[in-house]
């Protein structure tokens, strides 16, 4: 398996580059846009979509028809025609909604699939040459794809995907295992009783970003001064990401970096953003991309990344007892269990330890192997378990607990791991 890593350098193009790049994101969005829709009609007259071929089959002829289309480099319009059977793969393999088309008012893209070199301070495309780019770090590595974008604000990146060279770690579970809850009030916290939130500064940007389009919305439509007023709240909005992306780097790197075994819980994000109340500050917080940062840099560097069922009861259940209660409504934030008398003095802390002891049952039923050495420990100290002990056929714990149905006690931990009848 070949590891690719993704690097963004902002992009300074001139004026002509610019010109180009403006007409090249034109192109590739008609281009996309022209084949959807002759998808779409295609998929409604036939219930198939078109191949990649197909839609690749179509530039010689639009090209002759409209001259405009050969302005950009031509390698630009194959991988469109690559991401749109992608697109339409996706959907029907259930993965992602039906492709939509793509507005100029949003973010603007285009792929070099090859033909980019990294110098330093510049990038060299074909066509346009020499951009300058703020190159940070060295990368390291086969160029694969290079993707030129820019954001509503009107800045522009490179997008640069990299093959190291190397291959992927072996995976290991062996070592010290953490759970991780996610939450509104605080971002992240973990079963070790550590709690993320976002910078102080974060909520001045976002305060800022909420002026802004007041301020865009009170704009007439289609004047000079709604252009203006947009133009400004794009500018924030961009930096309350950058933010928020900056944020979730680091938090993720450190996780990985103190911990063998990461489990999360598989958060159906986009069913909850449906429940409305939830919605905003689940899409402020970023939840589905810390679980994918998570999971890559674990991948990187041969650690395990584990998710949770969503559905698994991880706040409802007393971390001691494994006895789970009825109700725990979102602003309860102390409990009793009522079965061992534990004091739960952060609900979110007993979450994160359910999914961490979660993730350690599963490792022990799906990896046997590793799992047996016994070294997998659950990272608090408080009580060692050797995931050996878990019998293979085991049911869950938790399962148990609410398959007892009325009678919803169950003991200690051993006891439920080896029941006496
Ligand atoms: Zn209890």
């Amino acid at each position: 398996m070949i590891m690719l890593k993704a690097v963004k350098v902002r992009l300074y193009p001139n004026q002509q580059q610019r010109i180009h790049l403006a007409k090249s994101f034109g192109c590739a969005r008609w281009y996309w846009n022209y084949s959807l829709a002759l998808t779409q009609k295609t998929y409604q007259d036939t219930g198939k979509g078109l191949s990649r071929g197909a839609i690749q089959g179509l530039l010689p002829q639009l090209k002759k028809e409209f001259e405009w289309l050969k302005e950009p480099y031509s390698q630009c319009l194959q991988v469109v025609a690559l991401n749109l059977s992608n697109a339409f793969i996706n959907f029907f393999e259930g993965r992602a909604k039906f492709p939509r088309f793509k507005s100029k008012h949003h973010k603007q893209s285009i792929s070099y699939p090859q033909n980019v070199k990294i110098l330093d301070g510049f990038i060299k495309f074909p066509k346009i040459k020499l951009v300058a780019a703020k190159i940070s770090k060295l990368i390291e590595g086969t160029v694969k794809i290079v993707t030129i974008s820019q954001a509503p604000s009107g800045k522009y990146y490179a997008s640069i995907l990299v093959d190291d060279g190397k291959d992927k770690p072996e995976v290991s579970s062996d070592g010290k295992c953490i759970g991780l809850d996610v939450g509104i009030s605080d971002i992240c916290v973990t079963s070790d009783g550590s709690k993320y939130n976002n910078p102080r500064w974060f909520k001045k940007h976002q305060k800022n970003l909420k002026r802004k389009q007041q301020k865009l919305a009170r704009k007439e439509k289609g004047s000079n001064n709604r252009k203006k007023a947009r133009f400004l709240a794009a500018k924030v909005y961009e930096k309350v990401s950058n933010c928020r992306l900056d944020f979730l780097h680091k938090l993720s790197r450190r996780i990985v970096n103190e911990n063998q075994v990461i489990a999360v819980e598989n958060l159906n994000v986009k069913g909850m953003v449906h429940n409305r109340s939830l919605a905003l500050a689940i899409s402020n917080v970023g939840w589905g991309m810390l679980n994918t940062m998570l999971k890559y840099k674990a991948e990187w560097s041969g650690k395990t990344y584990i998710e949770v069922d969503r559905f698994f009861p991880s706040s409802k259940t007393c971390n001691n007892c494994l006895y789970q209660i009825d109700k725990l409504s979102l602003d309860e934030r102390v409990w009793d269990c009522p079965s061992c008398n534990t004091k739960h003095i952060d609900r979110d802390i007993n979450a994160a330890q359910n999914i961490r002891d979660e993730a350690l049952r599963l490792l022990a039923l799906g990896r046997r192997a590793t799992a047996c050495g016994g070294t997998v420990s659950r990272g608090s100290g408080r009580e060692k378990s050797t995931t050996e002990l878990v019998p293979l056929n085991q049911e869950s714990p938790r399962e148990r607990v609410s398959n007892v149905g009325s009678v919803k006690r169950t003991n200690r931990m051993s006891e439920v791991l080896y029941p006496k009848d």
